[in-house]
């Protein structure tokens, strides 16, 4: 009778071991940042930048990368070698890339290094969720969800040169997403603060806006920051 227990009880153990080794298979990471990027504020630097060899972009923000990270606000990188970029998986999505992840790097090139490097340091780490294809046709699709510059225009905010209140560019965004982003910011040449990049996290099925577990901690934008054209 007891040894009948006993092995219930390994039984359950057993089964609750495989049940959270599932669980954590299944999720390695605990959200996504979604960063959007002007290319203006990229490009009005003293390092400047390089148009593509396809063309100038379009004066829209652009994608920079979906990014796993952890509710500690630390996150992996570089997590699979043996998953290196291949761009054959994505041939078609190739035009819609150059129009909405363009790369600025100098020298110019066709998006493939850029693409790469975002593949390989931040999309093997949500393999788990995305392959390769699926990791940049979400990221397409999520910024087809969220039109950030007609939201900020709606709020008056516009690529002029000026300078908007930072707060005034946070509540435009969570108006038109329902979701309060962090926003970055680079300096000019001048030393001006400027809107450089917009975070907005999604959730681990990578299909969902949510709130922001954490936000990173990098460089403080100053109250008033530049908008510059491209
Ligand atoms: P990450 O390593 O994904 O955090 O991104 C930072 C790297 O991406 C840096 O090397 C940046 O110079 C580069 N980067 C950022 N935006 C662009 C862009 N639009 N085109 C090419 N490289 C970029
Ligand atoms: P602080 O300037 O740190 O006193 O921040 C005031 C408020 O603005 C806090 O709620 C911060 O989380 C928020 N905040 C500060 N800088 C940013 C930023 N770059 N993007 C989004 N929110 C920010």
């Amino acid at each position: 009778m007891e040894s009948k227990r006993q092995f219930s009880i390994i039984l359950i153990k057993l089964f609750f071991i495989q049940y959270l080794s599932v669980l954590c298979a299944a999720r390695n990471f605990d959200f996504f940042y979604f960063v959007l990027q002007w290319p203006g504020s990229y490009c009005d630097t003293a390092k400047s930048c390089c148009y593509p060899t396809t063309g100038k972009p379009a004066a829209d923000f652009g994608i920079h990368g979906l990014w796993p990270n952890y509710n500690d606000g630390s996150y992996p990188s570089n997590c699979d070698p043996n998953a290196p970029f291949d761009q054959s998986q994505i041939s078609d999505l190739r035009s819609s890339m150059q129009k909405n992840w363009p790369t600025l790097a100098c020298p110019s090139g066709n998006g493939i290094t850029f693409w790469s490097h975002e593949w390989e340091k931040h999309g093997t780490c949500s393999e788990s969720v995305l392959n390769q294809h699926q990791y940049f046709q979400t990221a397409l699709n999520l910024k087809n969800q969220i039109h950030l510059l007609q939201a900020l225009r709606t709020a008056g905010i516009v690529p002029d040169g000026s300078s908007y209140s930072l707060e005034s560019i946070k509540d435009a965004i969570k108006e038109a997403s329902g979701f309060s982003p962090w926003i970055e910011c680079n300096v000019d040449e001048s030393g001006n603060s400027q809107l450089y990049q917009i975070y907005l996290c999604v959730d681990t099925s990578a299909s969902n806006f949510i709130n922001c577990p954490v936000f990173p901690n990098g460089k403080k934008c100053g109250s008033q920051i530049e908008f510059p054209p491209f």
